[in-house]
């Protein structure tokens, strides 16, 4: 009775390394993400998805990134090389260089006006991306105790 509980339990085991649906592997990447204070690299995101008991390759997570960025449910933090849930268009982000947390700034106004300047000036945009770095609210009010 108990062999044929561990060949169970080995079948059991055999159908977690079975394939990552990609809508699966989008939905994850949205929740780690949520669940994160700071923007997110592909290789953070392939350690957080695979403490979940999945097994996913760094170029999966790639995949998955250029699809949300694409819906515009995430964006690249360009600086940083790390992504966000986009939770405000067209923003200016910041990005604290003491605890890494990025705050966006709703700056609609000065997209349209750069991208104005960009076209006068005959060339064809990809990503246009207002950052900056610095020290947040919170980090400048606890000298850095907002780090986690
Ligand atoms: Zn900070």
């Amino acid at each position: 009775m108990s062999a044929i509980r561990k060949v169970a339990g080995g079948r059991a085991g055999s159908t977690q390394r079975r394939i990552y649906p990609a809508t699966d592997i989008d939905e994850d990447v949205i929740k780690a993400l949520n669940a994160s204070d700071v923007p997110l690299s592909a290789y953070d995101l392939v350690e957080r998805l695979q403490s979940k008991g999945r097994r996913v390759f760094v170029v999966s997570i790639y995949r998955s990134l250029a699809r949300l960025c694409a819906r515009e449910a995430v964006e690249r933090v360009e600086m940083t090389a790390r992504y966000r849930i986009r939770d405000t268009p067209s923003a200016l982000l910041m990005t604290c260089e003491q605890c890494g947390r990025t705050y966006p700034v709703a700056a609609s106004r000065q997209f349209e006006e750069l991208e104005l300047a960009i076209a006068e000036n005959g060339f064809l945009p990809g990503k246009v991306a207002l950052e900056t770095t610095g020290i947040c609210r919170i980090c400048r009010a606890t000298g850095g105790e907002g780090n986690e």
